[in-house]
C-alpha cells in the first residue's frame, strides 16, 4: 500500500534524495504493536544488568498517554560502572584496540543488517515511544539510521595520518587515533537516528562508549544495545544507559575518565554540559543545540510549491526538529497570499494515530512539551500576533495539538524568538534581500536555514549571506549522512555527519624522528 505521508515527504524534502527507498517505502508492513524486548535493565560490558539503585521509571505512548513499560534507571553509580568498562575496552592491547580497522567496519555493517532484519520492529518502538508517524518512522528513521551506520563502516580503513615536510633532519608523520572514551547524551526526537549520528563516527574511529539514551524515548535504543552485543562488538565498547538528564547525563559531563562528550538536545542543558568539562577534566565536547531557523520566499516562487515546502519545514515530526523552519519569511507582494494558503494547507494537515497510515501528525512527546508549545501558542495571542488556525489540544486522549498558524509576527515576540518545538507556524513580512538576511541572521541560533527561489543570484546572494551552518535552497530538511551538519551561534559547537563528524572522534599525534645524514 502507497503510504500518503509519505508520498508528500517525498515531493518536498526529506526523502527525495533516493528513489529506491521510495520504492521500498510503498511497500511497508504492518506495524508490531506489542513488542517484545528487553527494556527494565541497563547495557554494560555486553550484559543486561539491573540498575544499581533497582529504581525504574515508566515510558509512556504520548498518543494514548499510558505507560509502555518500566525502564531501568540509571544513575551515577551505573554511569562509573560504564565509564570503568568502557576505559577497560579501550586499553592498548584490548580486543577493541588490537582489531584491524576493516574489521571494525565490518561489524559497524553487520548491525546495520542486524537493524535491517529488524526494521519493522525497531520503526514500531520508535512510533510506541515516540509517537511519530509509523510509515515515516520507517521510511526515513530506519533506513537513514541504517545508512548512517554503512557510511562510517567505510571510513574505518581510510584513517590516514600525512607525512609533512617539517625543518631539520627528521620524519615527521601523524597519526590519527581515537580521542577515547566518549560520553554521548542524545534526545528523544529523532531516538535511532541520534544513535546512529553518535555511534557511526565514533565507533569507526575506534572510541568507546558510554550512551545514554533519551527518558522519554529509551526503547528503540535498548533494542540496539542488543543487537549490538549479536553484532559481535567486544564487550564494554558500547555501554547504553537509560535514565534522567540531571542524574546519569550529568554524571557522564562530570566524568574524569571521560574523553570527550558529545550531546544533542537544548542550548541550556548544551551550556550546562560545556561548563562541567570546563570544571573537571576539560574534556572534549561537541554539541548539536537548538535553532530558530529561518525560511525565506521570494516572490518569483511557485507558490504552492512554497507554501507545501514551508509547511514541511516547521511540521515534520510535529514540529519537534532542531532546524524546523520556524520563522518563514514572505516577500511582501506575495505574503497576503501565501499566508491565505500556508492556512490552508495547515488545516487540512491529519493529526491522530500515528499508526494509522493516512496520518501525517501524532503526538507531540510528552506532557511537557504539549504544556510548554500550549504556553506558547498563548503567548503570541497576547503579543498581537494574528492566529489564523489552530490553537489548541486536539483530541481528547494523547498531547495531540492542532497545526497552528500565525500570521503578522514581529521579530520581538517570543514566537518569533524562542523554539517552539510543536507544530505552530510562524509567517513573518519582509521587503528585499538585505533586510531578509539582517532579520534572518537577528537570533541567538544558527542552526539552518532556508531560501525559496527560481533566481540563482539571489540564492548564491542570500546562501552567503545567512549566518547558519546548513541552507537548503528550494528543499528543506536534507540530511546527506556524507555531508556536515550543525550550528553557528548558540546552535552549537563542531558537525554531525560526514568526515567533519568523523574527524571530531580523532586525536592527531604527531611522531617524529631523527634521521641521521650520514652512514655511520
Ligand atoms: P534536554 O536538553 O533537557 O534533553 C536532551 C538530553 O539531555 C536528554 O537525554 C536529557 O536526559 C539530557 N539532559 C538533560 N539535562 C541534563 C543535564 N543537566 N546534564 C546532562 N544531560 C542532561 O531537552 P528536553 O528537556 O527534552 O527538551 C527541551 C527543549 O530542548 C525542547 O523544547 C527543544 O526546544 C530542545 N530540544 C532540542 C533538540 C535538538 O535536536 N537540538 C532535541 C530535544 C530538545
Ligand atoms: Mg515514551
Amino acid at each position: 500500500m502507497l503510504r500518503t505521508s509519505v508520498n508528500k515527504l517525498f515531493k518536498t524534502g526529506i526523502i527525495q534524495l533516493s528513489r529506491r527507498q521510495y520504492a521500498a517505502a510503498a511497500a511497508i508492513p504492518d506495524p508490531i504493536t506489542k513488542p517484545d524486548i528487553q527494556c527494565d535493565k541497563i547495557f554494560i560490558n555486553n550484559e543486561f544488568v539491573d540498575a544499581k539503585s533497582g529504581k525504574r521509571f515508566p515510558t509512556l505512548n504520548p498518543a494514548t498517554e499510558e505507560v509502555i513499560c518500566e525502564i531501568a534507571e540509571a544513575d551515577k553509580a551505573d554511569v562509573d560502572i560504564a565509564v570503568e568498562a568502557a576505559n577497560e575496552a579501550f586499553r592498548l592491547g584490548s580486543p577493541w584496540r588490537t582489531m584491524d580497522a576493516s574489521e571494525r567496519g565490518r561489524l559497524l555493517n553487520r548491525l546495520a543488517d542486524l537493524m535491517e532484519r529488524d526494521r519493522t520492529l525497531l520503526a514500531s518502538l520508535e512510533t510506541l515511544d515516540n509517537g511519530k508517524p509509523y510509515n515515516i518512522a520507517y521510511a526515513v528513521d530506519v533506513p537513514f539510521s541504517i545508512k548512517t551506520l554503512r557510511y562510517f563502516a567505510g571510513w574505518t580503513d581510510k584513517i590516514q595520518g600525512k607525512t609533512i615536510p617539517i625543518d631539520g633532519d627528521f620524519f615527521c608523520y601523524t597519526r590519527h587515533e581515537p580521542v577515547g572514551v566518549c560520553g554521548q547524551i542524545i534526545p528523544w526526537n529523532f531516538p535511532l537516528l541520534m544513535q546512529a549520528w553518535k555511534l557511526g563516527p565514533s565507533l569507526a574511529a575506534g572510541n568507546c562508549v558510554v550512551m545514554k539514551l533519551a527518558e522519554q524515548t529509551p526503547l528503540s535504543g535498548l533494542h540496539i544495545a542488543s543487537l549490538i552485543k549479536e553484532a559481535g562488538f567486544p564487550p564494554g565498547v558500547v555501554n547504553i544507559l537509560s535514565g534522567y538528564g540531571p542524574t546519569a547525563g550529568a554524571a557522564i559531563a562530570e566524568h574524569p575518565d571521560v574523553d570527550k562528550v558529545a550531546f544533542t538536545g537544548s542550548t541550556e542543558v548544551g551550556k550546562l554540559i560545556q561548563q562541567a568539562a570546563g570544571r573537571t577534566n576539560l574534556k572534549n565536547v561537541t554539541l548539536e543545540l537548538g535553532g530558530k531557523s529561518p525560511h525565506i520566499i521570494l516572490s518569483d516562487v511557485d507558490i504552492e510549491e512554497a507554501v507545501e515546502t514551508s509547511h514541511f519545514a516547521l511540521f515534520f515530526n510535529m514540529g519537534q526538529c532542531c532546524t524546523a523552519g520556524s520563522r518563514t519569511f514572505v516577500e511582501e507582494s506575495i505574503y497576503d497570499k501565501f499566508v491565505e494558503a500556508a492556512t490552508e494547507r495547515a488545516k487540512k494537515r491529519t493529526v491522530g494515530n500515528p499508526f494509522d497510515p493516512k496520518i501525517e501528525q501524532g503526538p507531540q512527546v510528552d506532557k511537557d512539551q504539549f504544556t510548554k508549545i500550549l504556553g506558547m501558542i498563548e503567548s503570541g495571542r497576547q503579543e498581537g500576533a494574528k492566529m489564523n488556525c489552530g490553537g489548541g489540544k486536539a483530541h481528547d486522549r494523547g498531547y495531540f495539538i492542532q497545526p497552528t498558524v500565525f500570521s503578522d509576527v514581529q521579530d520581538n515576540m517570543r514566537l518569533a524568538r524562542e523554539e517552539i518545538f510543536g507544530p505552530v507556524q510562524q509567517i513573518l513580512k519582509f521587503k528585499g534581500l538585505d533586510e531578509a538576511i539582517e532579520r534572518g541572521n537577528n537570533s541567538i541560533y544558527g542552526l539552518a536555514a532556508g531560501v525559496m527561489t527560481k533566481d540563482l543570484d539571489k540564492a548564491m546572494y542570500l546562501s552567503q549571506g545567512l549566518r547558519a551552518g546548513t541552507v537548503w535552497v528550494n528543499t528543506y530538511d536534507v540530511f546527506p549522512q556524507q555531508s556536515a551538519f550543525g550550528g553557528f551561534k548558540q546552535s552549537g559547537i563542531g558537525r554531525e555527519n560526514g568526515e567533519y563528524a568523523f574527524n571530531s572522534y580523532i586525536e592527531p599525534k604527531t611522531v617524529i624522528i631523527k634521521v641521521p645524514q650520514k652512514n655511520s
